[in-house]
């Protein structure tokens, strides 16, 4: 009988063999390290790789299991951080030029929690410089690649996550989502991405780009992963001020979905494409055959989403990145002479083009003359748009949408900024409203791209919302699919 290839187990699955002794944890290790220096190159998923480091964890961990220590919820698992959170004294880029020398000095609160869980931490992922994109074009290093269909994109900002995942590289990853980068990217390479309540997870050690939307979640192969990378990640942190301060949550998987409502936005969705809109409804009927039924909701406010984000994200980014001088963190530019200069240059020199456009729309909506037309209104309409969503949840359960309006589009083929955008339209309002909503692989379209389903929920609701993911996924199984280009049998 011929043995199943370590890529193909779950993350429960490795765990599980490891604990039993199947496996040790360097043989693990190995394996995955073997599969990232063969495809990285191509995939473009990891900014740094963390060979050694990984090897004296899993040394560490066999020596553990061997003196019949307790194993973490993670034990073995081959976990890659996204590359704007803190990992001591590694290299944080940020998908930036300016940080390209940037050790931390400390651990991102997700990170710490994920390596006493006993997670293999396999490497850094690439993403969109500051995660500023929605296509991973915008790292300052290389592109990411689509797993799928290499000449397109893995979605972004938290591409590399996900290409990484969808590849088998790692069977865990984090992301962080302001306005979609875990749920987007995830549809777009066919694996399930998660954005918590906002606050379920810490934020500590986060590189910060709009901090009233940012928020930290998993990659994974399966809903039951996603529940167990939660069950690691989402802790209250005292040293994140905006952190719930709830007990840890523990995920049964396993509900049906009777009695439940999924209440659908139609009139806010009306313009969506003829075979996503097919697709869309091929899902809800998934949904309804699990016992679910669907209801009509009006969120037509959620039009205003990207005009509301592009304004209020832009303002958080920009006072966010004031830190960048060239004095505390990264480059300093070396012609510089005067104070003024070494603000001036370095910033010139360390930012891209994409981080700079959002510097100064940030900064002119927050200018005195423009920001009650603009900031305020902005934060009103994002009001509004809470309000829409508690009233939608007193008639259903959680809310489905697409993920995106399509598919993963070739590389390079979106060149207006506008149109970049718009990718967002479905994903922004969850950021806006700090609501949990996961995106979970539903299908193909003609073009054989992976397609993504996304529930919403209302706060507080991560439990119910991943049950709901996990019977949707349990009932489709296209969790199950590996991109063929990466799917050869051996390492
Ligand atoms: N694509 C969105 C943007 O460009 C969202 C990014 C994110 O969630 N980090 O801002």
């Amino acid at each position: 009988m011929t043995q199943t290839p370590l890529h193909h187990f779950s993350a429960a699955q490795i765990r599980e063999s490891f604990v039993k002794g199947e496996y040790t944890a360097v043989a693990i290790a190995e394996y995955f390290l073997k599969r990232i220096e063969k495809h990285n190159q191509q995939l473009g998923a990891f900014l740094s790789i963390l060979g050694p480091r990984m090897l004296l964890k899993a040394e560490a961990l066999d020596r553990k299991r061997a003196h019949n220590k307790h194993l973490g919820r993670l034990a073995a698992v081959p976990v890659a951080i996204k590359d704007n959170m803190h990992i001591a004294q590694e290299i944080t880029s940020c998908g930036s030029k300016f940080l390209h020398n940037y050790r931390a000095p400390f651990e991102a609160t997700a990170v710490r929690l994920l390596e006493e869980e006993d997670a293999l931490i396999t490497g850094k992922t690439n993403l969109d410089e500051f995660a500023m994109g929605s296509s991973n074009e915008h790292s300052a290093y290389f592109k990411a690649h689509n797993p799928w269909d290499l000449n397109c994109t893995p979605g972004g900002s938290s591409g590399g996550s996900a290409a990484a995942v969808s590849a088998r590289l790692s069977l865990i990853a984090t992301g962080s989502d302001t306005g979609g980068s875990i749920r987007q990217p995830a549809g777009f390479c066919g694996v399930v991405g998660y954005k918590p309540t906002y606050g379920r997870v810490s934020r500590y050690g986060l590189v910060a780009f709009g901090s009233s939307l940012d928020q930290i979640g998993p990659f994974a192969t399966s809903v039951e992963d996603i529940a167990l990378a939660m069950e690691s990640i989402g802790r209250h942190c005292p040293l994140d001020s905006t952190s719930l301060d709830l007990p840890a949550e523990s995920y049964h998987l396993g509900k049906n979905l009777k009695d439940i409502k999924i209440g659908i936005p139609r009139h806010f969705l009306e313009n969506l494409k003829p075979e996503a809109k097919a697709h869309f409804e091929e899902n809800l009927q998934v949904l309804r055959s699990l016992g679910a039924t669907t209801v009509d909701i009006n969120l037509d406010i959620l039009k205003y989403s990207i005009a509301v984000y592009y304004i209020l994200a832009t303002a958080e980014a920009a006072t966010n990145l004031a830190r960048f001088d060239g004095i505390r963190y990264g480059i300093r530019a070396k012609d510089a002479k005067t104070l003024d200069e070494v603000y001036e240059l370095s910033r010139k020199e360390g930012f891209g083009r994409e981080v700079k456009k959002r510097i100064m729309l940030g900064t002119y909506v927050l200018s005195a003359g423009y920001q009650d037309a603009f900031y305020k209104k902005a934060q009103k309409v994002r009001t509004l748009i809470i309000d829409s969503f508690d009233q939608a949840f007193a008639s259903c359960d959680a809310v489905a949408m697409p993920v995106a309006p399509s598919s993963a589009f070739p590389l390079q083929s979106i060149n207006d900024p506008l149109e970049m955008y718009l990718q967002d339209i479905f994903t922004i309002p969850a950021n806006l409203a700090g609501l949990p909503a996961i995106s979970v692989p539903s299908g193909f379209d003609s073009r054989q791209m992976p397609l993504g389903l996304q529930l919403i929920g209302p706060q507080m609701c991560d439990v119910p919302l991943i049950q709901y993911a996990h019977a949707f996924e349990q009932a489709t199984q296209f969790t199950k699919k590996i991109p063929p280009l990466f799917d050869g049998l051996t390492s």
